[in-house]
Protein backbone atom coordinates (compact mmCIF):
# COMPACT_ATOMS: atom_id res chain seq x y z
CA UNK A 1 0.00 0.00 0.00
CA UNK A 2 1.31 3.59 -0.86
CA UNK A 3 1.33 6.73 1.10
CA UNK A 4 -1.84 7.68 1.41
CA UNK A 5 -3.74 4.63 0.46
CA UNK A 6 -6.98 4.50 2.11
CA UNK A 7 -6.71 7.40 4.25
CA UNK A 8 -9.58 10.36 4.07
CA UNK A 9 -8.21 13.88 3.23
CA UNK A 10 -8.07 16.12 6.03
CA UNK A 11 -9.60 20.07 4.82
CA UNK A 12 -12.71 21.09 3.75
CA UNK A 13 -15.03 18.85 1.08
CA UNK A 14 -14.68 20.81 -2.81
CA UNK A 15 -17.14 21.46 -4.61
CA UNK A 16 -15.55 18.85 -7.33
CA UNK A 17 -15.44 16.38 -5.08
CA UNK A 18 -16.84 12.98 -5.95
CA UNK A 19 -20.06 12.29 -4.01
CA UNK A 20 -19.41 9.01 -1.55
CA UNK A 21 -21.76 6.78 -2.51
CA UNK A 22 -22.07 7.57 -6.25
CA UNK A 23 -21.87 4.39 -8.31
CA UNK A 24 -20.10 4.34 -11.36
CA UNK A 25 -20.54 0.58 -13.04
CA UNK A 26 -19.63 -1.70 -11.09
CA UNK A 27 -17.15 0.67 -8.81
CA UNK A 28 -19.12 2.66 -5.96
CA UNK A 29 -16.90 5.53 -4.25
CA UNK A 30 -16.17 5.39 -0.76
CA UNK A 31 -14.27 8.38 -0.19
CA UNK A 32 -11.96 10.78 -1.34
CA UNK A 33 -8.24 10.19 -0.15
CA UNK A 34 -5.16 11.73 0.75
CA UNK A 35 -2.91 12.56 -2.22
CA UNK A 36 0.94 11.24 -2.03
CA UNK A 37 2.96 14.11 -2.41
CA UNK A 38 3.97 14.73 -5.73
CA UNK A 39 1.10 12.11 -7.39
CA UNK A 40 -0.16 12.78 -10.76
CA UNK A 41 -4.06 12.68 -11.38
CA UNK A 42 -5.21 14.84 -8.54
CA UNK A 43 -7.77 13.97 -6.20
CA UNK A 44 -8.23 10.36 -5.44
CA UNK A 45 -10.70 8.32 -4.68
CA UNK A 46 -11.11 5.30 -2.73
CA UNK A 47 -13.82 2.76 -4.72
CA UNK A 48 -15.38 -0.71 -4.02
CA UNK A 49 -15.75 -3.15 -6.75
CA UNK A 50 -19.06 -5.31 -6.75
CA UNK A 51 -16.67 -8.21 -6.45
CA UNK A 52 -15.46 -6.92 -2.95
CA UNK A 53 -12.01 -5.22 -4.46
CA UNK A 54 -11.34 -2.02 -2.64
CA UNK A 55 -8.95 0.48 -5.06
CA UNK A 56 -7.45 3.99 -5.05
CA UNK A 57 -7.46 5.71 -8.09
CA UNK A 58 -6.68 9.17 -9.34
CA UNK A 59 -10.23 11.32 -10.52
CA UNK A 60 -8.86 10.94 -13.99
CA UNK A 61 -9.24 7.49 -14.42
CA UNK A 62 -13.14 7.86 -12.86
CA UNK A 63 -13.77 10.61 -14.53
CA UNK A 64 -12.01 12.03 -16.64
CA UNK A 65 -11.03 9.85 -19.58
CA UNK A 66 -13.22 8.77 -22.51
CA UNK A 67 -13.15 5.24 -21.34
CA UNK A 68 -13.68 5.50 -17.85
CA UNK A 69 -13.03 2.69 -15.23
CA UNK A 70 -16.10 1.00 -14.50
CA UNK A 71 -14.58 -2.01 -12.48
CA UNK A 72 -11.30 -2.92 -10.57
CA UNK A 73 -9.97 -4.95 -13.05
CA UNK A 74 -11.77 -8.24 -12.67
CA UNK A 75 -13.86 -8.22 -15.65
CA UNK A 76 -10.51 -7.82 -17.52
CA UNK A 77 -9.70 -10.92 -19.89
CA UNK A 78 -6.59 -12.94 -18.16
CA UNK A 79 -3.88 -12.58 -20.45
CA UNK A 80 -2.10 -16.00 -20.84
CA UNK A 81 0.65 -15.15 -18.10
CA UNK A 82 2.71 -12.23 -19.82
CA UNK A 83 4.96 -11.88 -18.01
CA UNK A 84 6.32 -15.17 -18.17
CA UNK A 85 5.78 -15.37 -21.98
CA UNK A 86 7.87 -12.33 -22.42
CA UNK A 87 10.83 -14.43 -21.17
CA UNK A 88 10.09 -17.41 -23.63
CA UNK A 89 9.58 -14.93 -26.16
CA UNK A 90 12.97 -13.32 -25.19
CA UNK A 91 14.72 -16.23 -25.05
CA UNK A 92 13.75 -17.36 -28.57
CA UNK A 93 15.27 -13.65 -30.08
CA UNK A 94 18.84 -14.26 -28.20
CA UNK A 95 18.92 -17.47 -30.02
CA UNK A 96 17.17 -17.10 -33.22
CA UNK A 97 17.11 -13.28 -34.42
CA UNK A 98 20.79 -11.93 -35.71
CA UNK A 99 20.01 -8.37 -35.01
CA UNK A 100 19.45 -8.75 -31.45
CA UNK A 101 22.14 -6.92 -29.54
CA UNK A 102 23.27 -10.06 -27.28
CA UNK A 103 22.79 -12.81 -30.16
CA UNK A 104 26.64 -13.05 -30.32
CA UNK A 105 26.42 -14.41 -26.82
CA UNK A 106 23.23 -16.58 -27.29
CA UNK A 107 22.55 -18.05 -30.89
CA UNK A 108 26.19 -17.23 -32.16
CA UNK A 109 27.60 -19.07 -29.65
CA UNK A 110 25.09 -22.21 -30.39
CA UNK A 111 23.29 -21.26 -27.78
CA UNK A 112 19.20 -22.61 -28.78
CA UNK A 113 15.68 -23.67 -27.27
CA UNK A 114 15.11 -27.37 -26.71
CA UNK A 115 12.26 -28.57 -28.90
CA UNK A 116 10.28 -29.46 -25.74
CA UNK A 117 9.62 -25.42 -25.36
CA UNK A 118 10.63 -24.34 -28.96
CA UNK A 119 7.95 -21.87 -30.12
CA UNK A 120 8.05 -23.77 -34.00
CA UNK A 121 6.70 -26.44 -31.97
CA UNK A 122 3.09 -25.83 -31.20
CA UNK A 123 3.14 -27.64 -27.41
CA UNK A 124 5.98 -24.82 -26.67
CA UNK A 125 4.56 -22.31 -24.78
CA UNK A 126 2.38 -24.75 -22.76
CA UNK A 127 5.27 -27.18 -21.95
CA UNK A 128 7.52 -23.87 -21.10
CA UNK A 129 4.69 -23.23 -18.05
CA UNK A 130 4.21 -26.43 -17.03
CA UNK A 131 8.05 -26.90 -16.97
CA UNK A 132 9.18 -23.32 -15.45
CA UNK A 133 5.94 -22.67 -13.53
CA UNK A 134 4.88 -18.57 -13.95
CA UNK A 135 7.49 -16.44 -13.55
CA UNK A 136 7.97 -14.59 -9.86
CA UNK A 137 7.89 -11.30 -9.92
CA UNK A 138 11.82 -9.60 -10.47
CA UNK A 139 13.20 -12.53 -11.80
CA UNK A 140 14.66 -13.86 -15.11
CA UNK A 141 15.31 -16.98 -17.07
CA UNK A 142 18.70 -18.59 -16.39
CA UNK A 143 21.19 -21.23 -17.36
CA UNK A 144 22.42 -23.03 -14.72
CA UNK A 145 25.51 -23.71 -17.04
CA UNK A 146 26.16 -20.54 -18.99
CA UNK A 147 27.45 -22.44 -22.30
CA UNK A 148 24.20 -25.21 -22.31
CA UNK A 149 20.78 -24.45 -23.76
CA UNK A 150 17.53 -23.32 -23.07
CA UNK A 151 16.00 -27.01 -21.77
CA UNK A 152 14.31 -27.92 -18.92
CA UNK A 153 17.30 -29.36 -16.82
CA UNK A 154 19.28 -26.39 -17.45
CA UNK A 155 16.98 -23.44 -16.45
CA UNK A 156 15.60 -21.32 -13.71
CA UNK A 157 14.24 -18.36 -11.88
CA UNK A 158 16.95 -16.00 -10.65
CA UNK A 159 17.66 -12.89 -9.94
CA UNK A 160 19.74 -10.50 -12.12
CA UNK A 161 22.63 -10.85 -9.65
CA UNK A 162 22.53 -14.32 -9.47
CA UNK A 163 23.02 -14.38 -13.23
CA UNK A 164 26.10 -12.33 -13.00
CA UNK A 165 27.39 -14.02 -10.34
CA UNK A 166 26.98 -17.31 -12.76
CA UNK A 167 28.64 -15.71 -16.16
CA UNK A 168 31.45 -13.67 -14.91
CA UNK A 169 32.86 -16.69 -12.18
CA UNK A 170 36.36 -14.26 -13.05
CA UNK A 171 34.81 -11.35 -11.15
CA UNK A 172 35.43 -12.88 -7.61
CA UNK A 173 39.39 -13.32 -8.83
CA UNK A 174 39.95 -9.69 -9.33
CA UNK A 175 42.25 -8.09 -6.29
CA UNK A 176 39.79 -6.83 -3.21
CA UNK A 177 41.77 -4.30 -1.35
CA UNK A 178 39.84 -2.09 1.16
CA UNK A 179 39.64 1.25 -0.37
CA UNK A 180 41.54 2.32 2.50
CA UNK A 181 44.59 0.68 2.08
CA UNK A 182 44.87 2.43 -1.58
CA UNK A 183 43.18 5.91 -0.68
CA UNK A 184 43.86 6.20 3.30
CA UNK A 185 41.84 9.85 3.03
CA UNK A 186 39.54 8.99 0.42
CA UNK A 187 37.67 6.13 1.97
CA UNK A 188 34.45 6.31 0.00
CA UNK A 189 36.00 5.84 -3.52
CA UNK A 190 36.05 2.23 -4.37
CA UNK A 191 38.27 0.39 -6.87
CA UNK A 192 35.44 -0.19 -9.43
CA UNK A 193 35.21 3.59 -9.36
CA UNK A 194 38.54 5.01 -9.61
CA UNK A 195 39.19 1.69 -12.45
CA UNK A 196 36.20 1.73 -14.56
CA UNK A 197 38.55 0.62 -17.66
CA UNK A 198 40.35 -2.34 -15.85
CA UNK A 199 36.74 -3.00 -13.72
CA UNK A 200 34.51 -2.62 -16.59
CA UNK A 201 30.90 -1.13 -16.13
CA UNK A 202 28.80 -3.26 -14.20
CA UNK A 203 25.47 -2.13 -15.02
CA UNK A 204 26.19 -2.61 -18.78
CA UNK A 205 26.56 -6.36 -17.68
CA UNK A 206 23.51 -8.15 -19.51
CA UNK A 207 21.32 -10.89 -18.13
CA UNK A 208 19.04 -13.16 -19.17
CA UNK A 209 15.47 -12.18 -19.76
ZN1 LIG B 1 -14.02 -6.16 -9.18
Amino acid sequence: MSAGDGKPTRGRPSKNDLVAGTKLGDLTIIQKVRTPPGAPGGQRYRLECVCGKRITKPRFYIVGRAQPLRHCGCKTPKADDPYTKRSWYAMHSRCYYKKHRHYSNYGGRGITVCWRWHKDNPEGWENFKADMGTRPFGLSIERKDNNGSYTPDNCCWATAKEQRANQRPSNSKLPTRKASEILPDKPSYTQKQLNPELYGDPTAQEVDE
